[in-house]
């Protein structure tokens, strides 16, 4: 081989064509080079590179990977959090305090400035590394040949020289010279913006072709749609095609959702009607209350930073991080972040069956063939176990020369390989074709031997469409043979006669159509196999050749246990008033009995694709409502119901794995895409893949969807009340023409301690109790919901009515005003702790164990806020600072007091709330309910 002797001389330089050079450089058009030159003059051949020269050549090449896009500096990620409206009114603020003397005001707006941008620039930075690493999760792999073995490996190891296999739904992982090609289509719109696929082939073309003539190459970042083909690498990383015009593609997502969005432009019109407000303000107190111009500049400085709620927009992009990572530890990897919102209010899964409400661990536990129905013993993949009759008694398989074919086509007609560790057998490829394989060999053959006998001249892949493979098989001094399996209405409809132990006799298609529903209905799923012997030594083999004329050999029932952890999670989408329906490319009754054993419903009746394909539109859109077993569907289907259950509102979340899949995934609200059987291709349009390809996982994203929206909306029930709170309390004191009961400055203390320690806590809120038994939140409700508005102008006024409260109090006892501020501030402090306590409980009572415990966010929040007050009242240089003054250990309590005070009426507030509101949606409550059901 040649690596071999390339390894040996290590100095390439001293070869006749200097491979690097070659390798690295734009100037050899390989698309002009035959494919024998290409694969010469990468020193590699169809056996593909061995490891070590493998391994030599990524160092040289190093990783397939495109150069990062440009990171922002970190120097410019903290500038960019000044880049905020508030910060610049703060700054200019800040420079004038200084200029008109108040230097203590100028530091301390300063501190707040860098304080917030300082907190923003870590926060950030954590929640981008931590969606990196989710997003690492999903690199991509390659099918390379190494030493003569077709193994898997991650796309960023791939080489100069590798051998890629590509099949359809593969994303090609390099620029690759084509060395073979079958009905090979590839999509190249990401770099010729041509949406048709391109017929490839492995002819060279013109030296000065354009990148979409380029039909014997396949680019590095297109997808495979149809077809099969190897080739080998000539160009990687950044000196591939892709590499050279997106050089600068980001790789960081901007960290914005739709929420995001709503409430960053909510904040700045709040901002912007805030500034209108205290120049209004400031023009009533210099005008009016004959206020100082510089005292009425801090008044309205304060008032500002009171009622801009400035953190909003970093907490709630905190949030969504946190709900990401939650979400990957479930085994739900976010590709595209607004899916996280979008989850939470999912109404309908549309969820494939085999391997994801299954568990596709098949096995193989009945053949039947014209003459008998035989059991299969075993247990897994283990190629043990025996055959027996009707009647229980042991069967020989060798005497059975039915069974024999039969297994032996299961053996041929298969891509799988059977691999033993320790005492576990598993499958390498499809586990429905492992489980074939442990059939053949039960009944004596020999995988690798048979392999080799009875070499596979060409092949039809499987393809969910046409539901069937086909592969062509030399014989020794006989014309070749073709072996098919497929679903049986398709195999049964291609055969015209059937084996049987006194040779071949017509088929009787009814008959067969029995025995495939008997199998079918105890949730088996039903292989036929079927062989045709062709006349002459033909070498290729075409659709046209195997659809008609074949003979049947039998057919095969097995079994795929329904995943137990899928049970219980249906059960959970059915109180959380979420539709299941499984799309299956299964038979019917197979379906229908699998739905059964789910709890999907009781007694459905599956529909077919074909019964879909006679409706007309408005029987369709009812059928799709209706039905929750759609069994024998193509692709197409899938988007067909997609796009009519979206018609009536509802937000669907829809897997898939091939490559026919991905316009489904596109179009659905949150496609899905499986992370272990998924094409490249689907996950590419997906904007959830899961890791463990578990339906369960799916319900667990959804779950933790609705925790994140939960979640948002505490953080604005509990940001707006107490920005609120405080802006109303400095409003009202100037109208009135009272002294202000808290000082601009201590505003500004309030709000740098209490947004971060206690604000930033809710994002970390666990999933509330009822979360799953709830209807999902229609796709169109505002975040601020006239409940919401009502909760914030509620709260803001009871802690005016607190703040003024103490004040008074205090000056009425005749204590100083320091002292009667500094109560003030510790009682507005209070207030905003006790309504965390509040606010973390959006659908129930806060006032249980678990809600006085808090978590270990809200503890240490918690914690540090009231360390910060201790030192803000008794600390000497803080006192200095702030205008603060000791207080006593009493009026300690009372504050404390002021604080249950608020808890306790917004509890009540919340318990009558939720009455009124049962009492008017009860009546609708059932009909909802129904629906739900459906
Ligand atoms: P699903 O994964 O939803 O069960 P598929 O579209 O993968 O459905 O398969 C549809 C049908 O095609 C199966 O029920 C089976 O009869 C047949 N089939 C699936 N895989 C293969 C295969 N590798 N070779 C031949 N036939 C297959
Ligand atoms: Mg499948």
């Amino acid at each position: 081989m040649h690596n071999a002797t390339l390894t040996s001389k290590p100095s390439a330089s001293s070869r006749p064509v200097d491979v690097n050079a070659s390798l690295t450089s734009h100037d050899v058009a390989w698309h002009a080079v035959p494919a024998d030159a290409a694969l010469d003059a990468l020193r590699t051949s169809v056996d593909g590179l061995s490891e070590s020269e493998a391994a030599r050549r990524l160092d040289i090449y190093g990783p397939n990977r495109l150069p990062q896009g440009a990171h922002r500096s970190a120097l410019m990620r903290f500038l960019q959090q000044f880049h905020n409206l508030l910060i610049y009114v703060l700054l200019a603020a800040g420079v004038l305090a200084a200029a008109i003397g108040h230097e203590t005001d100028a530091l301390v707006i300063f501190a707040v400035v860098i304080a917030n941008a300082i907190i923003g620039f870590v926060q950030e930075g954590r929640a981008e590394k931590a969606l990196e690493a989710i997003r690492s999760m999903i690199d991509p792999h390659a099918s390379v040949v190494r030493d003569g073995h077709r193994i898997t490996i991650a796309a960023d190891e791939v080489v100069p020289g590798d051998i890629v296999l590509l099949e359809a739904g593969d994303r090609v992982p390099a620029d690759l010279r084509l060395v073979k090609a079958r009905n090979l289509q590839i999509d190249e719109a990401i770099l010729t913006g041509e949406s048709v696929p391109v017929d490839k082939t492995v002819q060279a073309v013109n030296a000065d072709a354009a990148l979409g003539d380029r039909f014997p190459m396949a680019f590095s970042g297109t997808f495979v749609t149809a077809g099969q083909g190897t080739g080998t690498v000539v160009a990687t990383g950044a000196a591939t095609e892709l590499g050279r015009i997106s050089s600068m593609i980001s790789a960081v997502e901007r960290l914005a959702t739709p929420l995001v969005r709503q409430m960053d432009q909510f904040a700045r019109q709040i901002t912007i009607a805030v500034l209108g407000v205290s120049i209004l303000v400031f023009g009533y107190a210099v005008l009016v209350q004959a206020y100082q111009l510089d005292d009425a500049f801090m008044v309205v400085v304060g008032l500002a930073v009171a009622a801009i709620p400035e953190g909003l927009p970093a907490v709630m992009t905190i949030t969504l991080a946190v709900g990401v990572q939650r979400m990957a530890r479930r085994n739900a990897i976010i590709r595209r972040l607004p899916a996280v919102e979008t989850l939470g209010s999912v109404s309908v899964i549309c969820s494939d069956k085999t391997g994801t409400l299954t568990r596709n661990e098949m096995m193989v536990t009945a053949v039947v063939t014209a003459d008998q129905v035989i059991a299969v013993e075993g247990a897994g993949y283990r190629p043990k176990g025996g055959f027996r009759t009707d009647a229980g008694e042991l069967l020989d398989a060798a005497a059975e020369p039915i069974l024999e074919e039969l297994s032996l086509a299961a053996l041929l007609c298969n891509d799988a390989q059977l691999r033993q560790s320790a005492a576990i057998w598993t499958v390498d490829g499809d586990p429905m074709e492992g489980a074939l394989l442990s059939l053949a060999e039960k009944a004596g053959h020999d995988t690798a031997a048979a392999r080799n006998r009875f070499v596979r001249l060409d092949e039809i892949p499987f393809d969910s469409r046409h539901r069937y493979m086909a592969t062509l098989h030399a014989r020794d001094g006989r014309p070749p043979v073709v072996y098919i399996k497929g679903a049986p209405e398709r195999i049964l409809a291609m055969c015209a006669r059937v084996a049987s132990l006194d040779g071949e006799r017509p088929l009787d298609a009814e008959s067969w159509h029995r025995k495939v529903d008997q199998l079918a209905a105890n949730g088996q799923r039903v292989i036929a196999l079927a062989r045709r012997t062709m006349n002459d030594c033909i070498c290729e083999v075409a659709p046209h050749d195997v659809e008609h004329g074949l003979t049947l050999l039998g057919l095969a029932g097995l079994i795929d246990p329904p995943r137990p952890e899928a049970i219980a999670a249906i059960a959970e989408c059915k109180a959380a008033g979420i539709r299941v329906k499984m799309i299956t490319g299964d038979h019917a009754k197979t379906a229908r009995a699998i739905a059964v054993q789910l709890g999907i419903a009781d007694d459905p009746k599956a529909v077919t694709g074909h019964e879909l394909d006679a409706l007309e539109e408005t029987a369709f859109q009812k059928l799709a409502r209706e039905s929750t077993v759609f069994a024998r569907t193509s692709p197409e289907h899938k988007l067909r119901l997609v796009e009519t259950l979206q018609a009536d509102g509802s937000v669907i979340a829809m897997t898939g794995d091939g490559v026919n899949d991905a316009p489904a995934l596109k179009r659905a609200d949150v496609g899905v895409a499986m992370g272990g059987k998924g094409t490249e291709a689907a996950k590419e349009a997906s904007d959830m893949v899961l890791a463990d390809d578990n339906f369960a996982s799916i319900v667990a994203a959804v779950r933790e969807g609705r925790t994140v929206y939960d979640n948002l909306t505490k953080v604005i029930a509990w940001t707006l009340p107490t920005n609120g709170g405080e802006a109303f309390t400095i409003i009202l004191a100037i109208l009135f023409g009272l002294t202000l009961p808290v000082t601009p400055i201590q505003i500004l203390w309030i709000n740098m301690i209490t947004a971060v320690a206690l604000g930033l806590t809710l994002a970390f809120e666990p999933t509330e109790p009822g979360a799953m038994r709830r209807p999902a939140r229609p796709a169109n409700q505002r975040i601020l919901s006239g409940r919401l508005l009502w909760r914030i102008l509620f709260v803001s006024a009871l802690m005016v009515a607190g703040t003024f409260g103490i004040y008074n109090w205090a000056t009425e006892r005749g204590l100083s005003l320091e002292t009667a501020r500094t109560m003030a501030v510790n009682t507005l402090v209070v207030m905003e702790i006790f309504y965390l306590f509040s606010v973390r409980y959006v659908h129930g009572t806060s006032l249980t164990w678990q809600g006085i415990l808090g978590t270990r966010a809200v503890l240490i929040g918690v914690a540090t806020v009231v360390v910060a007050q201790f030192a803000f009242t008794y600390l000497p240089p803080m006192q200095a600072l702030f205008g603060s003054s000791p207080v006593s250990l009493t009026d300690g309590l009372a504050i404390v007091a002021v604080g249950v005070a608020l808890l306790m009426i917004v509890e009540t507030e919340k318990r009558i709330a939720a009455w009124v509101m049962q009492r008017s949606e009860s009546p609708t409550k059932t009909t909802k309910h129904r629906v739900a059901n459906r």
